[in-house]
């Protein structure tokens, strides 16, 4: 007998709010309603969850902190599992570092480098949560996540698993995980550094950020991804000129052209118009076509 995504969290004991407005659960601000965003406060709550909902033939997505996210109009008709609430603590081992998804990323990089270990500075000013990091293999500044990982541990058909670096395949804003794969955390390995260093490498990454790019505007960070190396998407699309082209309350931003930035009232399909707008005339002037970095829900 099919059962509800309120059967099945109340019997997991899982934490669950209903009919949520994603345009409060991602920082471009836009997003219909979700049926469900559920809460499981450990790994086994986690996977327990997972395989309920795909056992009574309910969709759901992991939702990290909504920096990559597009998420359409909506409704939609799925479960976010999010692991901001998982327990499980950060652990420090020699140059190792163990840490559950839900937690934030930059938190991690300042912590790291308060402790004297080096390695993931440049991925400070990065606003998601480390499992989203894991998901996008995020990076910046020289540094990618896939670099110091050891190993990522999955909710994957139906158990945890901890998967080994040599067994997955990142690249450039790609990792192996799919749509099915939960990641519950990650193992990192570090080197010894020098915690003024490190904070001042830091600092010097976040000024830089706040002078190239609209840090302060709803944005989901660079919208496309570059098309290859010596290529920046940014640089393409402000040559052709479009920087502060608008669509309802949707605008190219004039401070980093690579971004689209909402205002309070933008609709996900005015970011949608924009987006095909920018495509489209990158692809007549320059032959090129750009390939997504956000994620798109709909
Ligand atoms: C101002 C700004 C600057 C940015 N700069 C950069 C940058 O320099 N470099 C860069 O790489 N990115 C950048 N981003 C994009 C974004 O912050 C990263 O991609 C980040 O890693 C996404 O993490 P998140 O937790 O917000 O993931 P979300 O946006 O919540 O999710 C992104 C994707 O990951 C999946 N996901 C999330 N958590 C998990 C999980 N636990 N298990 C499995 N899948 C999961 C989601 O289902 C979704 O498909 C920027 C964004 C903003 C707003």
């Amino acid at each position: 007998m099919p059962k509800s995504v309120e059967e099945i969290c109340a019997e997991l004991d899982v934490a669950a709010r209903f009919h949520q407005p994603m345009r409060h659960l991602t920082s471009l601000r836009t997003g219909g309603e979700i049926a469900c965003v559920a809460f499981p406060d450990t790994p086994e709550k986690a996977a327990a969850l997972v395989a309920r909902l795909e056992e009574h033939g309910l969709r759901w997505s992991p939702l990290g902190y909504g920096t990559n996210l597009l998420v359409a109009d909506g409704p939609l008709d799925r479960v976010a599992i999010s692991l901001r609430q998982l327990k499980t603590p950060v652990r420090f081992e020699g140059c190792q570092v163990k840490v559950p998804a839900g937690y934030s990323l930059p938190r991690l990089v300042n912590q790291c480098a308060d402790r004297g270990l080096s390695g993931i500075e440049g991925l400070a000013p990065i606003p998601g949560s480390v499992g989203g990091a894991v998901k996008m293999n995020a990076g910046s500044h020289g540094y990618e996540i896939a670099d110091v990982i050891v190993s990522v541990d999955v909710a994957r058909e139906r158990r945890i698993v901890t998967l080994p670096r040599e067994t997955l395949d990142f690249a450039y804003r790609h990792s192996p995980f799919t749509e099915r794969d939960l990641i519950l955390g990650t193992t990192l390995q570090l080197r010894p550094g020098n915690p003024e260093a490190s904070r001042a490498e830091i600092a010097e990454y976040r000024r830089h950020r706040a002078a190239t790019q609209p840090v302060r505007d709803n944005s989901a960070g660079c919208i496309f991804k570059n098309p290859g190396p010596g290529l920046a998407t940014g640089r393409i699309i402000d040559e052709l000129g479009m920087k502060g082209e608008t669509i309802g309350g949707a605008t190219i931003s004039p401070v980093h052209a690579n971004f689209i930035v909402t205002n309070g009232s933008a609709r996900a399909a005015d970011v949608f118009a924009l987006i095909e707008r920018i495509r489209s005339r990158v692809r007549e002037a320059r032959g090129i076509e750009l390939d997504m970095e956000v994620e798109v829900w709909e």
